[in-house]
C-alpha cells in the first residue's frame, strides 16, 4: 500500500528528514498494519540517524495508532483496535523466556537491522529498497508494519495519539524505577538528566513512594518541571557539585538509587559516586560500542552495584497498561512532557529536541 513517511537519505546531523511517498509491504501471517496517530521523537532516533549507516531509512519507534489490516494468522489484535507499538524481541531466547524481552539476545536483529528477521525489506520506492522495521515499526510515517507480538492493545478511552512514547522513552524511565530498581516507600533516588527518561523516572519514584527524589540537570526550566512532577531536591550541576550536595541531603550516606540518563561519562561517574554502599546505579543513557566508563574501584568494591537497563526491563504487554491505569488515576501525568507537531514539521522537532526546548515531541501524520 502507498504510505507517507519521513525518510533519511544522509547521515550528517544537518541532513534533513524528507517527506516521501513509499510502498509498504502487505502484512505477512503474523504482521499488522497500524495507521499511526502519533509518534514520539526520541534521542535514539537522532543517534541512530548519524550512526546506523543504512540509507535510505525510515526511523521512528514510539508509534501508537489504530490497527488497519492484519495478517492471516494474527490473533492478538483486530482492525479498529488501539495499539501502542513497542520494541521487537525474539520471544525464544533465555532472556525473553524469563520475562526480560528488553534484554533479548537478538535485540539488534529485531530493532536495528533495517528489515525483517529474514533480511527482507518492508519499504520501497519505485526503484529502490528502503531500510525500515526500526524498533519493529519505523513509525515516522502514516502507516507502519509490525509483528503482532510487539503491539500492546490499549483502552480506547485515552487519546491514542498521546500513548506512543509509553513504548520507549517513558517506559524506560518509569520501568527502571519500578521494574529494575524496584524502589520502595521511604527510599531515596537521584536522577541525572531531566529529559523524557529522567522525568518519567521522577514520576515513577513518586508512585513508588520515594521520599527523597533528587533531580540533577543544567537547564533551570527542566529542574522547575522536575519539581512540578515531584522532585524534592534540585541540583543545577553547572553551579554545584552533585555528589557533594547529595551527600549533604543524605547525611553522607548516599542515595539508595541513582539513574544516569545523559550518556555522559563524567555524569555517569557522579551517578555511581552518589549511591550508598549496596545501593544501585542504573545506566540508561545510549552509548556507542567501545565507550568507556571510569569509576572509583574501591567505591564499587565496597558493594555499590552498577547495572545497565534497557527499555525499563519492561514486559510491555503488562507494563504499558499499568502506566495507562496510573495516568487515568492522575498518578502518572506524563502528558506534562508532551508537545505536538505535524509530521511535516519533523525537522523543526529535531531542533527542539537537540536544544532541549521540547521535552517530548509527538508527531502527528
Ligand atoms: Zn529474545
Ligand atoms: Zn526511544
Amino acid at each position: 500500500m502507498k504510505i507517507t513517511a519521513a525518510v533519511i537519505r544522509g547521515m550528517e546531523k544537518e541532513d534533513p528528514f524528507l517527506i516521501e511517498e513509499l510502498e509498504l509491504d502487505e502484512p505477512r501471517e503474523h504482521e499488522v498494519v497500524v495507521r499511526i496517530a502519533g509518534v514520539g521523537m526520541c534521542h535514539t532516533d537522532l543517534f541512530s540517524k548519524i550512526s546506523l549507516g543504512m540509507l535510505p531509512m525510515v526511523l521512528g519507534h514510539e508509534g501508537s495508532g489504530v490497527v488497519e489490516k492484519v495478517g492471516s494468522a494474527v490473533t492478538k489484535v483486530e482492525p479498529g483496535d488501539h495499539v501502542v507499538m513497542s520494541f521487537g524481541y525474539c520471544g525464544k531466547c533465555h532472556n525473553c523466556l524469563s520475562s526480560h524481552p528488553a534484554f533479548c539476545m537478538e535485540f539488534a536483529i529485531h530493532n536495528a537491522s533495517g528489515g525483517r528477521e529474514d533480511g527482507s525489506f518492508t519499504l520501497r520506492t519505485a526503484d529502490e529498497d528502503v531500510f525500515g522495521n526500526f524498533f519493529a515499526q519505523s513509525s515516522f510515517a502514516s502507516h507502519a508494519l509490525a509483528h503482532e507480538k510487539t503491539l500492546v492493545k490499549v483502552d480506547k478511552d485515552v487519546p491514542i495519539e498521546l500513548l506512543g512514547p509509553l513504548g520507549c522513552g517513558i517506559q524506560t524511565g518509569a520501568g527502571t524505577v519500578i521494574n529494575a530498581l524496584k524502589a520502595r516507600p521511604g527510599e531515596s533516588i537521584a536522577i541525572f538528566g531531566a529529559g523524557t527518561v529522567g522525568l518519567s523516572a521522577i514520576l515513577a519514584a513518586v508512585v513508588c513512594g520515594c521520599t527523597k527524589i533528587v533531580a540533577v540537570d543544567i537547564l533551570p526550566e527542566r529542574l522547575e518541571l522536575a519539581k512540578k512532577l515531584g522532585a524534592t531536591h534540585l541540583i543545577n550541576s553547572k553551579e554545584e557539585d552533585a555528589v557533594d550536595v547529595i551527600n549533604k541531603i543524605t547525611t553522607n550516606v548516599g542515595v539508595d538509587y541513582s539513574i544516569e540518563c545523559t550518556s555522559n561519562a563524567i555524569v555517569a561517574r557522579q551517578a555511581v559516586d552518589a549511591v550508598r554502599i549496596l545501593g544501585t546505579c542504573a545506566l540508561v543513557g545510549v552509548t556507542m560500542l567501545g565507550d568507556e566508563l571510569t569509576v572509583d574501584w574501591s567505591n564499587v568494591a565496597a558493594g555499590r552495584i552498577v547495572r545497565g537497563v534497557y527499555e525499563g526491563d519492561s514486559q510491555p504487554d503488562i507494563f504499558i497498561p499499568q502506566l495507562i491505569d496510573l495516568f487515568k488515576a492522575g498518578r502518572f501525568p506524563f502528558d506534562k512532557l508532551i508537545s505536538y507537531r505535524p509530521l511535516s514539521e519533523i525537522n523543526e522537532s529535531v531542533e527542539d529536541t537537540h536544544s532541549g526546548k521540547a521535552v517530548k515531541v509527538i508527531l502527528k501524520p
